[in-house]
């Protein structure tokens, strides 16, 4: 199976002429071993033309419409061309206090509406110390709550340690397969994405790994020559 390279670049670039170079530069990468996902900022997604790419959403409403100031759901999403969404992400769960029953409510809808779910867990810094028993145990949490009430879903999961995310402290890939082989075992049938600090020069340490079904990459993503480097190491 191909390996899904999925750049989520999160609230940038910080304009769209910029944002419109970088899907040139995306437009240029050459994959046949490898699915790539863009997940721009809402407002950058009409100026995509996804050809060797996929167009994905970093996050998602649950209701399809009406009275919810500021939200996005998933028919305009679809509308533009968007088949996968990240939902769940650390820093939203962070900065905008998301939690395991709102992550619930939005994967049940981004899968009601037939999108493809990309849904992140990790556990931080305090609890990786513990172990990595504690730190399934934290994962396998916010697994069972954020996918509350559904029967055998098909989706991607994304094991991003927060401590990994923009630190440039990747995990240790022989602990990344064996979280990627618990959180298969618990949700069977994903496909189990790492994320945190991937760029061109550890992408292969994590990629070369048949339990890792590909990577999801922040800051790297918005270097072009960076993310091209990712994906000729897959190819
Ligand atoms: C992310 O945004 O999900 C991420 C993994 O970021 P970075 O690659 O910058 O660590």
């Amino acid at each position: 199976m191909k390996k899904l390279i999925v750049a989520n670049w999160k609230m940038n670039p910080d304009s769209a002429q910029a944002a419109k170079q970088l899907f040139a530069d995306m437009g240029k990468l050459k994959a046949s071993k490898s699915e790539i996902v863009i997940c721009p900022p809402f407002p950058y997604l009409h100026l995509a033309k996804p050809k060797n790419y996929a167009l994905g959403a970093q996050d998602i409403f649950w209701e399809s419409k009406g009275a919810f100031t500021g939200e996005v759901a998933a028919p305009m999403l679809q509308s533009l061309g968007v088949q996968y969404v990240i939902i769940g992400h650390s820093e939203r769960r962070k900065w905008v206090g998301e939690t395991d029953e709102v992550v619930n409510r939005k994967v049940k809808a981004a899968l009601a509406a037939g999108l493809k779910v990309i849904l992140c867990v990790g556990e931080d810094a305090e609890v990786r110390d513990k172990g990595m028993t504690a730190a399934k145990r934290f994962v396998d949490k916010e697994l069972r709550e954020g996918l509350a009430d559904l029967k055998n879903p098909s989706l991607i999961v994304a094991y991003e340690p927060i401590w990994a995310i923009g630190s440039g402290r990747a995990d240790n890939p022989t602990d990344t397969v064996e979280m990627a082989e618990f959180i298969r075992s618990r949700v069977s049938g994903a496909r189990v994405l790492y994320g945190g600090s991937v760029n061109s020069g550890n992408a292969k340490d994590f990629l070369q790994h048949p339990e890792i079904d590909g990577a999801l990459v922040g800051g790297a993503s918005l270097r072009a020559y960076e993310f091209k480097g990712i994906i000729t190491t897959v190819e």
